[in-house]
């Protein structure tokens, strides 16, 4: 410890190219601490989180009460194994399927996970039905499920999965909020139809009510179910705790992770009706998944959005946020649309936007990121106050101006 600390941000950066696989470029930034809303780095340098580990650190850095939990249950009891059980994860569990008012919950380590959980529920269904394996998919496109092999085989994004095919088979997608699209893929062998609430990765798009009515109705006349991916939408992001209980419609099978963990690893699928019992002992099964430790931070955050009321938190100070990026958008000609609810904004921008992040970043000590090329996303801690919007504002607008492009 004591000659690490003398080593310079470059030197770190330099020692981490050497041993991380290289699968990112990663900004120059070296993170030591997060204390609040504010990261720190190797220099002591205060940077401003506006991006909460994409989506993840609801509660910011530190949280006290939190913080406090996860150190009782690591003293107490880390991991068992699925075979067992423990207070901690039939607690969270409860607490989660009430709160996504599904019948039943599975942990899972990641978001990536929890999809692949959710596209077997689909084919054990469709299986359990009859006995066949000729059944499809509907996935959309410019959508994002995550990288392991069934989830990126939902993912919308050539990019993304043309090095690694094939991938799984018979899935189709269709357009994001184009219900005839929906509607022309459908047929007999349709199992199911996986999408984001609001999609995150691909630009920031909420759905929208006559679409996710519309592919409601659709699955409830073909016997097939509706998987939503609220990964990144759900925990309370959008001002409700699902981003679905907006709309006048309820999934079959929902995924969720980020910031249910708070930083902990911990996501989960959960499923309701006949969904809920596709799935039989062997047919699914994970080694840490929703250990104690991890459901005792995830029951935390759960109690503690109840406590501090975060969701109607997150619909106020979102709209606070919703109003001033529409004067950014009407103050620069670079902005071209503004999208989003709560505290999961999108500002698409003109021309690319990784100048203006990259300013914001090592010039403002503003932490922000981008969705796609064209369009920042604003994916806060949902603890901030309006007074970090501003402050937030403040060093967007200096970005904007002195970005270089
Ligand atoms: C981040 C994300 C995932 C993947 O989660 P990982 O934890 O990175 O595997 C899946 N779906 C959506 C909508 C996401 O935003």
């Amino acid at each position: 410890m004591g000659s690490e600390m003398k080593k310079t941000k470059e030197e770190w950066i330099a020692e981490g190219e050497s041993a991380f696989y290289k699968t990112y470029n990663r900004f120059p930034v070296v993170f030591e601490r997060g204390e609040g809303l504010y990261l720190y780095d190797t220099d002591g340098t205060a940077y401003q989180d506006f991006y909460a580990g994409i989506a993840v650190n609801a509660l910011g850095y530190g949280d006290p009460e939190y913080t406090a939990c996860i150190k009782e249950q690591a003293e107490r009891l880390l991991h068992i194994s699925n075979y067992f059980y423990n207070p901690p994860s039939i607690r969270a569990g409860e607490k989660l399927r009430k709160a996504a008012q599904m019948d039943k919950v599975f942990f899972t380590n990641s978001g990536t996970e929890a999809v692949e959980g959710a596209v077997k529920i689909a084919r054990r269904y469709a299986y359990g039905k009859d006995g066949s394996h000729d059944h499809e998919i509907i996935a959309m496109k410019d959508s994002f499920h995550g990288r392991s092999i069934g989830a990126l085989s939902v993912t919308g994004n050539d990019h993304y999965q043309e090095p690694f095919r094939p991938l799984l088979p018979d899935i189709r997608f269709a357009v994001f909020n184009d219900l005839d699209s929906v509607k022309a893929l459908f047929n007999e062998k349709t199992c199911a139809v996986i999408m984001e609430t609001v999609q995150g990765e691909g630009g920031i798009f909420p759905a929208t009510s006559k679409f996710l009515e519309g592919v409601r109705a659709l699955c409830d006349a073909h016997g097939a179910l509706l998987i939503l991916d609220e990964i990144q939408c759900g925990m309370g992001r959008t001002g409700k705790m699902f981003a679905w209980q907006h709309y006048g419609v309820r999934p079959d099978v929902m995924t969720v992770a980020k910031a249910l963990g708070n930083g902990v690893p911990v996501g989960a699928f959960l499923a309701r009706g006949a969904a809920a019992t596709a799935m039989v002992p062997g047919d699914h099964g994970t080694t840490y998944g929703g250990n104690p430790f991890v459901c005792a931070a995830a029951e935390k955050v759960l109690d503690i959005f109840e406590a501090r009321k975060l969701t109607a938190h997150v619909e106020k100070v979102g709209r606070y946020l919703w109003e001033k990026l529409e004067t950014v958008k009407a103050r620069y000609a670079v902005v071209k649309e503004h999208r989003g609810i709560g505290l999961m904004q999108g500002l698409e921008f003109t021309v690319p936007v990784g100048p203006i992040v990259t300013n914001a970043l090592l010039e403002q000590h503003l932490v922000l990121i981008s969705a796609g090329t064209n369009v920042i996303r604003f994916v806060p801690p949902l603890v901030i106050t309006e007074a970090d919007v501003d402050a937030m504002i403040e060093k967007l607008t200096a970005a904007i101006e002195r970005a270089d492009r």
